[in-house]
């Protein structure tokens, strides 16, 4: 049956949450898309009102109506927040922040939040600021139930950490509660960070350094982006599947490889005009394993 062939590769976009949370997944239904992200509050405020009881009622009916579990929904935190913040203040406000958004997803029933881990500004060094990540980390889950913490890797732009998989590795091992903290692999990033992807080989030698590093087990989502900038550039900035320096070569391969199945895999793609047909190439050669 078709339900079964498509239904344990997640493939979805990033999409707009523009009028309430509760129109997010009819906008991924839209895009043929079996996965989505979105923000659960403006990701450039610091505070947001609380989530209104209609609105949580009505985002839970619309994604039971088309086929969207929890497994299938990977809410993204607010760009303020700095869990690695060196300066008390600012730590404060951002775990606070944090722990709302943790609180948020919990109302809506979700279970999965990805966030960037944080920033060490040149203040401090890299294994203290991975050590406050990990502790707000462990507030965060003493203050919310049932939330996975799903920390994801950066380009390395600036001062933010997380763009080696030893970071991510680092922070799991300081967080407490293993069952609740997890990884989103951005493919983008993880090239900009110098890790190659741009053939079916160079994929297999990245994954097997993340399996070694970090291990398969704690990969809970993945953002599925090309690159504009060149391998080991440290530069954010995301393209088109196949018009950036990766290619579709990576994409093919983790569509077609187990490993990467029943997670969220979203687009964070330029042009959210083709991402039905990104969506679509991405499940063609889903299907191709399945023949
Ligand atoms: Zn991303
Ligand atoms: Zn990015």
């Amino acid at each position: 049956m078709m339900e079964n062939c498509t239904g344990n590769k997640f493939i979805g976009a990033h999409v707009s949450a523009a009028g309430g949370v509760d129109q997010a997944p009819l906008r991924a239904k839209e895009i043929g898309a079996n996965a989505f992200a979105l923000f659960t509050k403006n990701q450039r405020q610091w505070v947001a009102k609380p989530l209104e009881a209609a609105v949580i009622l009505a985002f839970k009916q619309n994604c039971a109506k088309h086929g969207f579990s929890r497994e299938q929904i990977l809410p993204h935190d607010s760009y303020l927040i700095n869990l690695g913040a060196p300066e008390q203040e600012k730590l404060e406000k951002s775990r606070q922040a944090f722990i709302d958004e943790m609180q948020r997803c919990q109302q809506l029933g979700l279970t999965l939040l990805n966030f960037h881990p944080g920033s060490h500004l040149n203040k401090i060094s890299e294994n203290e600021c991975l050590a406050k990540i990990a502790e707000s980390i462990n507030l965060a889950h003493q203050a919310v139930p049932e939330v996975i913490a799903v920390i994801e890797n950066t380009a390395g732009q600036g001062t933010n950490l997380g763009w080696r998989f030893e970071h991510l590795a680092e922070i799991i091992d300081q967080v407490e509660d293993k069952s609740r903290v997890g990884v989103c692999i951005d493919t983008c990033h993880t090239f900009a960070a110098g890790y190659d992807l741009s053939s079916a080989t160079a994929c297999e030698a990245t994954f097997a350094e993340f399996e070694r590093v970090v291990g398969m087990r704690y990969l809970r989502a993945m953002h599925i982006n090309d690159s504009k900038i060149a391998l080991g550039g440290k530069v954010d900035r995301h393209h088109s599947l196949g018009q950036g320096e990766i290619g579709w070569d990576c994409f093919e391969y983790i569509a077609k490889d187990r490993r990467f199945d029943s997670i969220p895999l979203i687009l964070e793609t330029i042009d959210p005009e083709i991402w039905p047909q990104e969506i679509n190439k991405l499940r063609q050669f889903h299907l191709q394993t399945l023949a």
